[in-house]
């Protein structure tokens, strides 16, 4: 019906949208099924809540040693693999964007008492020692702590699982469908400088390298990176010497830039849109004369560096009509949203394209 002949509509004026944000298969299915074209984010820290494995988690946070830490990931790369899989499988050779764990390690202990003790007498410690430890991992400012790439750099063996749990889980799937066009694409997240990026890479590079030459398989892979600190979006030119791709992450981007909590300003940001200092959520529509100045002197630094590099969006803004309709302006290739808000993204992409070229 009418639903299809839009589908097919945006399918011929060529939509720059086009992935779409997923966790799980069900999500890349409905993604799909919306006209998604790959997704765009993998935020794969929502595959580590889930029961069956939030305790194999829990023993690799509360680890004192890198041996401890490697062998609570031992549990996890199966799990990990497992759902890479499910997700290759229900994407059918789209790519998919895997994102290395971004949350503050805090996010996934228990805080009540009883759940504490509990888990102390699940992991044999004392409750004296789980509380220690997870008094250090108390943070003011968790957004702005020990987070995104900052957690590969102090514990790589995390990094080398993940790459590991993706390059194994490609592998299995391309055996089984040769015909699958798309290579896997890491995505290290919230970089700041160069040298963090390429520290985590390496350890990316070198897992899966050896991964690959054991499989006697051809297979390519893609690296790159978050832009999502404004220092980041200064020094692109040099980030994209050691990125495939860059990804917007214009949530904490918004969050960073203004200097304000994306979890909290709601409480007061309504006084400033009833004042008129803000016209609107800039979490929701993209800031363009700040945040989207960061972005389009990025995109612009980025392929000045990397003629070829691939540049979209995976925050909330990627799902919005206004902010697309900027993004196609400043030359971006795709934005990547959730999966209920493909088809619109799919239209608004559509008549920013149509919009761009009239004006030609
Ligand atoms: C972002 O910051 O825009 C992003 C996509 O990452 P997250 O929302 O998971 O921090
Ligand atoms: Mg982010």
């Amino acid at each position: 019906g009418d639903f299809e002949k839009f589908m097919n509509w945006c399918d011929e004026v060529k939509t720059m949208t086009i992935r779409t944000n997923a966790d799980t298969p069900k999500d890349a299915k409905q993604g799909r099924a919306f006209g998604a074209e790959g997704i765009g984010l993998c935020r794969t820290e929502h595959m580590f809540f889930e029961s069956d494995r939030i305790k194999a988690m829990r023993e690799m946070i509360v680890s004192d040693t890198p041996e401890q830490r490697r062998k609570a990931l031992d549990k996890l790369l199966p799990i990990q693999r497992s759902d890479f899989e499910a997700l290759y499988e229900a994407m059918e050779g789209y790519p998919v964007t895997v994102r290395y764990l971004d949350p503050p390690l805090h996010e996934f202990l228990p805080t009540a008492k009883d759940d504490i003790e509990e888990l102390a007498k699940e992991l044999g410690m004392t409750v004296e020692k789980l509380n220690a430890k997870i008094a250090s991992l108390h943070e003011f400012n968790p957004m702005m702590g020990h987070r995104g790439c900052r957690l590969a750099v102090s514990y790589p063996e995390l990094a080398e699982m993940q790459t590991r749990a993706v390059i194994e889980a490609y592998i299995n799937v391309k055996k089984r469908n040769p015909e699958y066009p798309a290579a896997p694409e890491l995505m290290i997240p919230l970089v700041g400088e160069v040298k963090e990026l390429k520290y985590v890479k390496d350890v990316v590079v070198k897992t899966a390298d050896k991964i690959i030459a054991e499989s006697g398989m051809d297979i390519k892979y893609h690296v790159g990176t978050m832009i999502e600190i404004p220092r980041a979006t200064l020094l692109a030119d040099d980030i994209a010497k050691e990125a495939d791709f860059f990804s917007f992450g214009t949530n904490d981007l918004t969050q960073m830039t203004f200097g304000f909590s994306r979890d909290d300003a709601g409480s007061f940001l309504k006084d400033y849109y009833g004042k008129r200092i803000y016209e609107q959520d800039p979490f929701a529509t993209i800031d363009q004369n700040g945040v989207g100045k960061l972005v389009s002197l990025a995109a612009k630094l980025g392929r000045e560096a990397r003629k070829d590099i691939h540049l979209g969006v995976c925050g909330e803004h990627g799902g919005d009509p206004a902010s697309i309709e900027f993004f196609n302006a400043v030359g971006l290739d795709y934005v990547s949203c959730s999966p209920f808000r493909v088809p619109i993204a799919r239209l608004a992409a559509a008549q920013a394209a149509i919009k761009a070229k009239n004006a030609k």
